[in-house]
């Protein structure tokens, strides 16, 4: 991009965590290149995007890690964990499952990750609203008590999406500088 290549302030690594199917991919591709799919394939290997943003006048790049499709405990490894200064810890609002396995997935996280890192509890396809199994309170509840951020979003309707990860990103800019 020679001249025209923005001077990148900080970097920083993101996690997306949480059980299969819940949005992980589609939240990602949302924040990142503003898309969505309704059959989304299982992601392959792991991989991740970047979003360059503006927090404060900084330029700062996110580097956000999916999941290679193995969202069982303990085969995601800790290289995946390595570096990451922000973990998103995504269940599905229409599935309990999901969210009572997010005490397992915090400890896998609390195990393998930096001490310090800035976790965001999300309970995504708040779109399906009919089908809800997990009150908004219980997730708040879960959250105060572990010390988390918490939103609900929707990757399909683009709801809190943005607001989500850029939330995430200035907590963890406070925390950097
Ligand atoms: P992952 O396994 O956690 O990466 O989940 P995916 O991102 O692959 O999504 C699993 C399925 O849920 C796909 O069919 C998506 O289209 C769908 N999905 C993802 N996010 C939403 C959402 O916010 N609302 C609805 N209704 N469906 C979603
Ligand atoms: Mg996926």
């Amino acid at each position: 991009y020679g001249d025209f290549s923005p001077k990148i302030d900080y970097v920083f690594k993101i996690v997306l965590i949480g059980d299969s199917a819940v949005g992980k991919s589609q939240l990602l591709a949302r924040f990142a290149r503003n898309e969505f799919s309704l059959d989304s394939k299982a992601t392959i290997g792991v991989e991740f995007q970047t979003k360059t943003l503006l927090i404060n006048d900084k330029t700062v790049k996110a580097q956000i890690w999916d999941t290679a499709g193995q969202e069982r405990y303990r085969a995601v490894t800790s290289a995946y964990y390595r570096g990451a200064v922000g973990a998103m810890l995504v269940y599905d609002i229409t599935k309990r499952q999901s969210f009572d396995h997010m005490a397992r997935w915090l400890e896998e996280l609390r195990t393998h990750a930096d001490k310090n890192i800035v976790i965001m509890l999300i309970g995504n396809k708040c779109d399906l609203g009919s089908l809800r199994a997990v009150p908004t309170e219980d997730a708040q509840e879960f959250a105060e008590r572990e010390n988390l951020y918490f939103m609900e979003t929707s990757a399909l309707e683009a709801t809190n999406v943005e607001s989500a990860f850029s939330s995430a990103l200035k907590e963890i800019y406070q925390a950097a500088s």
